[in-house]
This record gives structure tokens, C-alpha cells and sequence, in this order.
């Protein structure tokens, strides 16, 4: 079922468990496993579904959230690419053996999907309703009610315009960059290495590889390795591209459009403007800006953070939407166990946060080497073969493990930015 053939939103309840702002992967997920537990839950969403979104890339790790939701035979009927490897290409156009998941798990999880997120995403809110959510689409969040410091729900405006205060025990902020309570409690922390822009489109007849490599992802760099390239093919002969470089390189004033930009830096790589010979774009170019930040706190009275509500990093791993459905699920797994436990505070609420953080710091870690000039992945592995798997862990997305992180004591000593923490907490925790 689409949303926009909805013939009317349910009616609302004045309270409910459980309120989530946004229905992305990480609202979805979270009304999904809370209203299957049979806690009545609240999901409202700003925007009609489907809508666009940018993220199309999976990694094989959202196999396990996308599983206990239900959806893997789902995902098995869609006309959604099959993604078995993500290959890197050089700034001298070299490009270098594709890393197939399947060499390093035998398990139908090694095989992952790139996605039209206007399907995916509604997949999901759909799934939500099923499992008992109340999802309302098209009604905006205006406001936090609060009681002191404790939230108590959420000031909605429909699309009639009227507006409705709904309370309940827990808000869960999942409103993706927005950020609404991270916002308004001043919790964002700007990445203190990472300052990117993006510029991006759709394309149809670009060049594809066939086979094993048709849905892979490819990550290009160009000359110099001032930005690089994804190329993620889509269904029905559509790629989607997008390059990504500093800010203030990418958006420099004297550039022209965003157009202007993206062809100025496919002229800097090969890979790309082979594969666009007879390509043309079938969307506008598309730019977005500074997206990579954390928050000082994930969890507070009547209130939590998931998703890129609670924090991003980066485009270049694809590790959003994993990281969005993960969250979910940890959330709605600690919200479950606190209305059995009848205790809403704060340490109850946020014992899943610490791993998980150490599990993000793993992915940052590989972003921030991804971009140090002059480090190169190939010498690094040449001279440490024995950490080829935990690379490849971080790229399935397998960063929950402590083993993950060994590769990094070594790292660091090339690139003294690793040692450094994101997150304050985990900083006082060591
Ligand atoms: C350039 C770029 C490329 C990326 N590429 C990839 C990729 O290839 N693979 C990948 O996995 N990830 C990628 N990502 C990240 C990915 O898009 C996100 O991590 C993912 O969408 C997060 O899901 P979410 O549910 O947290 O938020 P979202 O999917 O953003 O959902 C948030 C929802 O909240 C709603 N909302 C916002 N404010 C309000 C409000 N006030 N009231 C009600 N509703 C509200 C919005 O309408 C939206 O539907 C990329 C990100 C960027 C910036």
C-alpha cells in the first residue's frame, strides 16, 4: 500500500506508550518492535510517503534488523539490485579487486540490496502499521511538551492546518538530520574533522558491469583525492551518482551550480566519465552540506534519540541506514524492557548506548582514514595483511565486536585523528 492512496489518517488518542517523530528506518523500525511487544504507539511523519530520500546503498548488516522485522522475503520480491561487493577505484583510475562479502561470511546475509528509498522506506512504515503502529503521515511535530525537564509529548499540526497536544511516557526523536530534539535541547556536536558537501543525481544508460558486479557499489576518487564518487545502481537502468569533498572545496564561489560542479569534478575521474559516456540525468542535481555531527546526549528524561537524530557520519560506507535500523532496534528493545521494569530513568533507559557508540566510533574511525591524505588502504594492508578482516568487518558492518577495532591501535600511529574521540562520553568512559 502507498500512503497518498490513504483515504483518511486513524483518529488519535490524547496519550499513548510511546510517540516517535519520523517514519525513516530508524521511526519505522522502532514502531514496529514496540507495537508487536503490544505497546500502544505513536509514529507521525512530516512528509507524505513514499518520498525521496538519499541513502540508497545497504550494507549486509541490515540484513539482521531487516530479518527480525520480517522483510527479508519482501526484499527478495523487489526489483532492487543484488549487492555483493563494494569496490574501491584510485585517483589514477586503478581499479582494485572488489570486496566480495561472501568470501568473508557464508550466509545469505553477505548478499544486501540497493534501494529506491521511496519503496524501502514505505516497506517499512508499512510494516509499522502492520504490526499494530499508529502511523500518521503528513503531520508536521511542532513542539515538545515538557514538565521541567521531564518531555511529555508533542505539540502535532496536521495537514488541515489544526493543532493537537499528545502525550505519552516516552518520546523517541527519529527525525532524521532535523534532529528536532537535539535541536531544541542544543545537543549537536558538529564533526570536528569531517565538514563535507555532496552534490548528486540520477543518471539512466550509464555504463553497468554485469553478473556478480551489477549491483555493486563503487566508491571512485579523483585526482588527487579531492572528492570522490558513488556509483550505486538502480532499478529499471537508473544509477544513482554522487560526489562528496570538503565544503568549502566543493561549494567554492566561484564553481557555478551544483550541475556545474558535478561535471567539473567527473572531468577529475576517469572511472566516472567512462561509465557516463551515454548517460543522462533523470532528476536535478541535488546538494546537501555539513551532515556530519553527533550528540553530547542520546538519551534524557521521557526522551531518546535514533538515527541520524542521533547522530551521522558520513556517505562513504553507506552505514545510515544499518545505523538507523540498529538504533531502532536497540531502542525499542530498551523501552520494552523499561515498561516491564516500570522504570523510566535515564541509566535504565540508555544501557544499550555505550556499545553501540563504541560499534559507531569504529565506522568513524574507517571515515576519518577513508580521507587522510596520503593514507592508503592498499599499503596498509600490504604491510598488515592480518587486518584485511577487520576491514572488511567494518565494511559488512559487523562493528560490534571489540576484535573490529584491534586494526586501529596500529592505524592511529599513521593518523594521530583516531586516538581522538567523538563522543564525550566514551572519552569519560575510558
Ligand atoms: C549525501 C548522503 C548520502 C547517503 N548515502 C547513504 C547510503 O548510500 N547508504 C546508507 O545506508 N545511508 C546513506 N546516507 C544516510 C541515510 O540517508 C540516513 O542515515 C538514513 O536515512 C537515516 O534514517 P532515519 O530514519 O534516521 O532518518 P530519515 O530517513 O531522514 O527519516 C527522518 C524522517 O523524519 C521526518 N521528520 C523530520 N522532521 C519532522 C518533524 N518535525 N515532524 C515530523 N516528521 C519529521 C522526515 O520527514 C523523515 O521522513 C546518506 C546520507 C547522505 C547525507
Amino acid at each position: 500500500m502507498n500512503d497518498t492512496n490513504l483515504k483518511e489518517q486513524p483518529a488519535l488518542d490524547a496519550e499513548y506508550d510511546v510517540i516517535v517523530i519520523g517514519a525513516g528506518p530508524a521511526g519505522s523500525t522502532v514502531g514496529a518492535l514496540l507495537a508487536e511487544q503490544g505497546r500502544k504507539t505513536l509514529v507521525v511523519d512530516r512528509a507524505t510517503f513514499p518520498r525521496f530520500h538519499v541513502g540508497e546503498s545497504l550494507i549486509p548488516e541490515t540484513y539482521w534488523p531487516l530479518k527480525r522485522l520480517g522483510l527479508i522475503d519482501q526484499l527478495k520480491q523487489t526489483a532492487f539490485p543484488k549487492k555483493f561487493s563494494v569496490q574501491f577505484v584510485t585517483d589514477e583510475g586503478v581499479e582494485t579487486m572488489p570486496f566480495y562479502f561472501n568470501e568473508y561470511k557464508e550466509h545469505e546475509s553477505s548478499q544486501t540490496w540497493q534501494v529506491l528509498r521511496a519503496e524501502f522506506d514505505q516497506m517499512l512504515v508499512n510494516n509499522a502499521r502492520t504490526q499494530g503502529a499508529i502511523v500518521h503521515t503528513g503531520t508536521q511535530v511542532l513542539d515538545i511538551l515538557t514538565e521541567g525537564e521531564q518531555v511529555t509529548g508533542v505539540k502535532l499540526k496536521f495537514s488541515s492546518q489544526e493543532t493537537r497536544d499528545i502525550r505519552a511516557k516516552i518520546v523517541v526523536d527519529s527525525s532524521g538530520q532535523t534532529g528536532f530534539i537535539a535541536s531544541r535541547f542544543k545537543l549537536k556536536m558538529t564533526d570536528p574533522v569531517l565538514k563535507k558537501g555532496t552534490v548528486w543525481a540520477h543518471f539512466k544508460n550509464a555504463q553497468r558491469d554485469t553478473g556478480i558486479d551489477e549491483g555493486a557499489t563503487l566508491i571512485l576518487q579523483t585526482e588527487g583525492k579531492r572528492s570522490w564518487f558513488w556509483y550505486i545502481p538502480l532499478p529499471d537502468n537508473v544509477v544513482s551518482i554522487g560526489c562528496t569533498g570538503d565544503m568549502e572545496y566543493m561549494f567554492a564561489k566561484d564553481r557555478g551550480n551544483s550541475e556545474e560542479i558535478f561535471y567539473q569534478e567527473v572531468e577529475r575521474c576517469i572511472g566516472i566519465k567512462r561509465r557516463l559516456t551515454a548517460a543522462q540525468p533523470v532528476t536535478e542535481f541535488m546538494t546537501t552540506k555539513d551532515f556530519s555531527y553527533h550528540t553530547s546526549q542520546p538519551v534524557g528524561p521521557g526522551w531518546m534519540l535514533a538515527g541520524d537524530a542521533l547522530g551521522f557520519i558520513d556517505p562513504v560506507y553507506s552505514s545510515g541506514v544499518f545505523l538507523a535500523l540498529k538504533s531502532g532496534e536497540l531502542i525499542a528493545d530498551a523501552i520494552n524492557a523499561a515498561f516491564e521494569a516500570q522504570d523510566f530513568s535515564v541509566s535504565q533507559l540508555s544501557q544499550w548506548y555505550p556499545d553501540y557508540r563504541s560499534g559507531v566510533e569504529n565506522f568513524r574511525k574507517l571515515v576519518y582514514a577513508f580521507y587522510t591524505p596520503g593514507f592508503s588502504f592498499g599499503t596498509f594492508l600490504r604491510e598488515y595483511p592480518q587486518f584485511k578482516t577487520n576491514l572488511v568487518d567494518i565494511l559488512i558492518g559487523d562493528v560490534f565486536k571489540p576484535e573490529v577495532a584491534e586494526m586501529f591501535t596500529v592505524m592511529q600511529e599513521e593518523i594521530p585523528e583516531l586516538a581522538m574521540s567523538a563522543d564525550p562520553q566514551i572519552a569519560l568512559k575510558k
